[in-house]
């Protein structure tokens, strides 16, 4: 099961997570970051470094937020999907 970003990341985008990635599997949208769920490998490096908690495994994203489980699988089939994080 993979890491899902979910809403606390909106608008900070500090990209903490992007740094500890051993597969880069996290890309930049508009307003958030997001996981590419066939990519991560459940390594649980991102969600420590993140300031805002925003990271969490698929599991135990909060029932406010499991919206952002589909999120952040939609988003990569959209038509402006996330890309590689610039710095
Ligand atoms: S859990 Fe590991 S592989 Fe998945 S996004 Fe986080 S750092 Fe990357
Ligand atoms: S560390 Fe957290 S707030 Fe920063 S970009 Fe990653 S998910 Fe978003």
């Amino acid at each position: 099961m993979p890491y899902v970003i979910a809403e606390a990341c909106i608008d900070v985008k500090d990209k903490a997570c992007v740094d500890v990635c051993p597969v880069d599997c996290i890309y930049e949208g508009e307003k958030m970051l997001y996981i590419h769920p066939d990519e991560c490998i459940d390594c649980g490096a991102c969600e420590p470094e993140c300031p805002v908690t925003a990271i969490f495994p698929e599991e135990d994203v909060p029932a406010t937020q499991q919206q952002y489980i589909q999120i952040n699988r939609d988003v990569f089939k959209g038509e402006n999907p996330p890309h590689k994080p610039t710095r």
